[in-house]
C-alpha cells in the first residue's frame, strides 16, 4: 500500500542534523514505494534541500521564515501544520530529539490523531506499519500499530540506518508560502557552552564516566580517549549529583538516551535507572574495579579493573590504530 510519508528535518548550525536522513529511511519504509517528503523550516535553509534529496527524499517543502530561525513551539507548529494541510500526508515522522518530543504531541494533538513515541524499528507487513518502541526504561519491547488516521511516529535517534548519499538522485524543491502569526515565546539569546564537542545524543562512540571516576579531573582520562574515538562524554547520574560534570551529560532514566556503537562505561555500577538510557548501544564496554557490579550483566566485554590505569592504555592503543 503506498503511500505519502511527510519527515521533518533538524537543522543546527546551518548543517541537517543526521536524524533528518535517519527519518527518510524511516520514511521509506512505511511509504512502500510511495512518496517521501521531506520537510525543512528555518531561515536561509533552502541550499540544504539537495542534500535530503540525495539521502532519500522524493521531494522538500521549505518554510522560510525570520520567525523560524531558532524552534519555539509555536512558529514550527504553525508551518508544519500548513505543509500537512497543502500535503495531505498519510503517514508523519519524527525524530525523537528535544524539538520532536516537543512539537509532535502538539502537532498530534491538533491533528487529533494519535501518537507512536519512540519507535526504535520499523517493520512493514501485511499492509500494517509495526513500530517497536521500549518500555518500562527499556526492560521491555512493544510493537503497535496503527488502526486508524495518520501514522504519525517518532524515531529515536542512531536506531534506523540512514540510506547512503546518492548524488545523482534529483527530486521537486518548493517552497510554501506561510504567514507565520505572532509567537507567544520567542529565543532572545543562545548560549553556548565553551566546548561543544560531540552532540550526545547522536554520538557513536559515547565515554561515560560514573562515581568512580572520584571527582572531575577525573573525567580528564575519558576526556582524552573520547578525543581519540571521535566520541562524546555521558555520565551517571551518580557523577551528576557529586559535582563532577553537568547535568546536561547524564545518560538514564532521568537524563538523556543514547544508542551508539560503543558505549564505554567507566566507574559505573549499572542502576536500573542508568541502564535505561544505554542498554540499547550496540557494543557495551564496562570497565570497574568491582567483578560484581551489575553493569557486567549488561556488557558485552567486560574489565575488572581500576579505570585510572585501563582507560590510559585503551587511549594508547586506540592511538595506535
Ligand atoms: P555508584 O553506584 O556509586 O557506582 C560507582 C561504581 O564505580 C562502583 O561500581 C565501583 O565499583 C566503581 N568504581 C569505583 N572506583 C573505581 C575505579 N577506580 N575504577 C573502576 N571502577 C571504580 N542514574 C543514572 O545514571 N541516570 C539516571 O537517569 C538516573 N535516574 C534516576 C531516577 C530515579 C527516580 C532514581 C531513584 C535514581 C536514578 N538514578 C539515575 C540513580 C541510580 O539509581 C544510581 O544511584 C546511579 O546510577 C549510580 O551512579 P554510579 O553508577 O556512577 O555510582
Amino acid at each position: 500500500m503506498a503511500r505519502k510519508v511527510l519527515v521533518l528535518s533538524e537543522v543546527r548550525d546551518q548543517e541537517l542534523r543526521n536524524v533528518s536522513f535517519e527519518a527518510i529511511a524511516a520514511g521509506k519504509k512505511i511509504s512502500e514505494g510511495g512518496e517521501v517528503v521531506a520537510v525543512l523550516l528555518g531561515e536561509n535553509v533552502s541550499s540544504l534541500s539537495s542534500e535530503l534529496i540525495q539521502r532519500g527524499a522524493d521531494r522538500v517543502v521549505t518554510v522560510e521564515d525570520k520567525k523560524l530561525s531558532t524552534y519555539t513551539p509555536d512558529g514550527y507548529s504553525q508551518a508544519v501544520l500548513a505543509v500537512i494541510k497543502s500535503e495531505n500526508p498519510e503517514g508523519i515522522i519524527f525524530g525523537h530529539t528535544a524539538l520532536g518530543k516537543d512539537l509532535s504531541p502538539k502537532i498530534a494533538a491538533k491533528l487529533n490523531s494519535g501518537l507512536i513515541s519512540d519507535a526504535t524499528a520499523i517493520e512493514v507487513s501485511g499492509g500494517n506499519v509495526i513500530f517497536t518502541r521500549p518500555i518500562y526504561s527499556s526492560k521491555a519491547f512493544e510493537k503497535k500499530i496503527v488502526t486508524a488516521g495518520i501514522i504519525f511516529a517518532t524515531i529515536r535517534p542512531n536506531n534506523i540506518p540512514p540510506l547512503q548519499k546518492d548524488e545523482t538522485r534529483s527530486g521537486d524543491i518548493s517552497s510554501l508560502s506561510v504567514e507565520i502569526k505572532d509567537l507567544r515565546t520567542i529565543v532572545k539569546e543562545i548560549v553556548r557552552k565553551a566546548s561543544q564537542g560531540v552532540d550526545l545524543s547522536e554520538a557513536k562512540v559515547v565515554i561515560a564516566g560514573g562515581r568512580g571516576v572520584k571527582s572531575e579531573e577525573g573525567f580528564e582520562p575519558l576526556k582524552q580517549l573520547a578525543n581519540v574515538l571521535g566520541g562524546a562524554i555521558g555520565a551517571s547520574r551518580g557523577a551528576c549529583d557529586a559535582g563532577y560534570c553537568e547535568y546536561s551529560l547524564q545518560i538514564g532514566q532521568t537524563g538523556k538516551v543514547v544508542t551508539p556503537d560503543l558505549y564505554i562505561a567507566c566507574g559505573i555500577s549499572g542502576a536500573i535507572q542508568h541502564l535505561a538510557g544505554m542498554s540499547n548501544s550496540k557494543v557495551i564496554v564496562a570497565i570497574n574495579k568491582d567483578p560484581e557490579a551489575s553493569i557486567f550483566n549488561v556488557a558485552d566485554y567486560g574489565i575488572v579493573g581500576d579505570l585510572f590505569e585501563v582507560v590510559p592504555l585503551l587511549t594508547n592503543e586506540f592511538k595506535k590504530l
